[in-house]
């Protein structure tokens, strides 16, 4: 890059299905390095496979970039809308004399390959239609549209130091005359990457590494139109739990997948940039933090692994420190998908109660449901085991003492008392009054302290419900 100019990234992704987990730790490797650098970070779509991009693809990425915070600073920029300017650089080309039509059929194309294969040697386009000094070519066959390819070095090497892997150098004998147009005129995808990355003043490709093959090629073609070379980085894998690419083998790997799963968009992203960059010892960020550090000294080299575990732990932090009633927002829907009723009064000291032991908003909306569902059942082993005569009698006890604490005062601080009171009166020992209670009034033998659900339910639920069986 030029002294003076301004750091600029891109996201490119092709708009094939949704946003995988991969492109969008990409995406934000590329959006905070140049946020780091004061920079512009630029999102473009690209979208010239027409059988392959579709517009809900489009939107699945946006949707994607929208809900993780990844904002851009231009864009999106689709490549169908830049077809015009293809065809102007390739003209440019072929007028400077870096380009070439080239009329051999793929047929013909192939038996090179062939031949080259049968030597030993690499397999490429023999240079039949490549123009050289003094060199006559073959007469233009009649009723052939021709391609027009790449006159790309014969010798020398291209050589860059890549941001996550060093130097790469790749000697040019290892490249083919590459074809940037087609018979019909339409460009090819590297081409389209490399003028795009010129028109938009990209200074940093931050990409995944399945593209490195592409670089030495992009390379050529941005120096055969006298441009700058711009730095690039190639981000390496996330791998599942046996080394494998992540896939939707064990794990969600779309992005708003983990929407539903009831992830915080804050807390992947956090996981995301910590996969595969370190800042000390730290392990949650805010935006503003990976802005203020993120440096590619401590972006990691080799492959990155998965660690769902991880993620949860992270997400559960974010899930602790969200305020309440912002929580109790977030989690509505999952508990209204849940078959839940959120029109409760304590659905705040719900939340409360539950926030502190739950990873996702779907384990949040879960413990809730406790209270947000009325229509539970009792299953008849429960029934059989502990709701007998004893026991009942017991709750009957409970319920002639509770009925007298006044509205006001019931409170999971006079509740505890109460209880403690009853153990001593009827003799018996707390699971002998918690259990059958907690059955009677949610169906299960489980739940956190007996006072505090007895609080968050509220008086009236409680005797309502406890009534039923007494
Ligand atoms: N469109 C490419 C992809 O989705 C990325 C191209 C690039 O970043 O250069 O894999």
């Amino acid at each position: 890059m030029s002294d003076g100019q301004i750091i600029k990234t891109r996201f490119a992704p092709s708009p094939t299905g949704f946003l995988h987990l991969g492109g969008a730790r990409t995406a934000i490797f590329s959006w905070a390095f140049a946020k780091h650098n004061n920079g512009k970070f630029v999102l473009r779509i690209e979208d010239t496979d027409l059988e392959r991009s579709t517009p809900e693809a489009v939107q699945a990425i946006l949707d994607g970039m929208d809900w993780l915070g990844i904002d851009y600073d231009e864009g999106p920029y689709y490549q169908t809308k830049r077809f015009e300017r293809y065809k102007e650089v390739v003209q440019d080309l072929i007028n400077s004399g870096h380009a070439y039509y080239c009329y051999s059929t793929p047929e013909e194309v192939e038996k090179m390959r062939e031949e080259a294969r049968a030597k030993g040697l690499k397999p490429k386009y023999d240079g039949t239609w490549r123009p050289e000094e003094g060199k006559t070519l073959p007469p233009k066959p009649e009723g052939l549209e021709p391609v027009v390819r790449l006159k790309n070095p014969l010798t020398g090497h291209v050589v860059w130091k890549d941001m996550f892997k060093g130097e790469i150098s790749i000697s040019n004998e290892e490249l083919d005359d590459l074809i940037i147009a087609r018979k019909d005129g339409t460009p090819t995808y590297n081409f389209c990457v490399v003028v795009d990355d010129y028109d938009m003043g990209i200074t940093h490709v931050i990409r995944g590494d399945d593209h490195v093959n592409n670089t030495p090629r992009q390379i050529n073609i941005l120096k055969a139109m006298g441009a700058l070379i711009p730095e690039y980085g190639h981000v390496p894998m996330i791998l599942d739990q046996d080394g494998k690419k992540l896939s939707k083998r064990y794990n969600a790997v779309s992005v708003m997948e983990y929407k539903k799963l009831g992830y915080l968009p804050e807390a992947l992203f956090n996981y995301l940039v910590r996969l595969g960059w370190s800042h000390g010892d730290d392990e949650i960020f805010s935006k503003q933090d990976v802005i203020n550090w993120f440096d590619i000294d401590h972006l990691s080299k080799s492959a990155s692994q998965w660690d769902i575990a991880k993620l949860n732990w992270v997400n559960s932090q974010y899930i602790k420190n969200t305020p309440t009633e912002d929580l109790v927002s977030m989690v509505k829907p999952f508990i209204e998908e849940l078959g839940g009723s959120t029109d409760f009064s304590n659905i705040n000291e719900i939340i409360e109660l539950n926030k502190d032991r739950s990873q996702t908003l779907v384990e949040l909306a879960k413990e809730s449901l406790l209270f947000c569902k009325q229509d539970y059942s009792i299953a008849d082993d429960l029934r059989e085991k502990h709701m007998d005569e004893k026991s009942i009698a017991n709750i009957r006890s409970f319920v002639e003492s509770a009925k007298q604490i006044k509205d006001s005062d019931w409170n999971s601080d006079n509740l505890a008392k109460l209880i403690k009171q009853k153990l001593d009166e009827l003799q018996i020992k707390m699971p002998a009054l918690g259990i059958p209670m907690r059955v009677m009034l949610f169906g299960q033998k489980h739940t956190p302290a007996l006072e505090l659900v007895l609080s968050i339910l509220g008086k009236n639920e409680v005797l309502n419900r406890l009534n039923k069986y007494i």
